[in-house]
């Protein structure tokens, strides 16, 4: 089990196939239990038990900082990216900013000015780009889910107001 979820850690793409591949268990398992068809579920369900175990214990890991050559899906967000061309010491003393990856750009990040005291979209080299670090959050998938469905409801009833 422990080299299994140090795979998952340490690879987003492996993260989201097992999200996924979860999903469709569930599913298989749900369609088997009722089906009235008296199908055989209980081998699915013990590997779905010992997937989502493995999942919460790899979203719940602490953030790892990683090589960027490291990423294997730059479009993936939310990402946070490091780079010594960030590193300021009066408003970001780590160099860590939000970001993603725009084609024909480079790496789009949020940057702090002190002038006009709010964010600037700025557009860092792609080899000015050094670590990145995919945050987990402290929500849940259901929380997650919860929160999609309030801001689908505000804005409903907004645009219905
Ligand atoms: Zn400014």
């Amino acid at each position: 089990m422990g080299e299994q979820l140090d795979a998952l850690e340490s690879d987003p793409v492996l993260l989201t196939f097992a999200r996924a591949a979860l999903a469709e268990i569930d599913q298989e398992i749900e369609q088997r239990q009722t089906s009235g068809l008296d199908e055989y579920w209980q081998g699915l369900k013990a590997i779905s038990d010992q997937g989502h175990a493995a999942l919460r214990k790899a979203e719940s890991a602490p953030m790892r900082w990683r090589p960027i050559s490291e990423l294997a899906d730059r479009y993936h967000q939310p990402l946070l990216l490091a780079s010594p061309v960030l590193i300021d010491g009066d408003k970001n003393p780590l160099g860590i900013a939000d970001g993603f990856w725009q084609d024909d750009e480079g790496w789009v990040v949020a940057d702090w000015c002190m002038c006009h005291d709010t964010f600037h979209r700025r557009v860092l080299a792609e080899h000015d780009v050094t670590h990145f670090c995919i945050p987990n959050g402290p929500w849940s998938g259901d929380d997650l889910a919860a929160f999609e469905m309030d801001a689908a409801a505000r804005l409903s009833a907004e645009g219905g107001a």
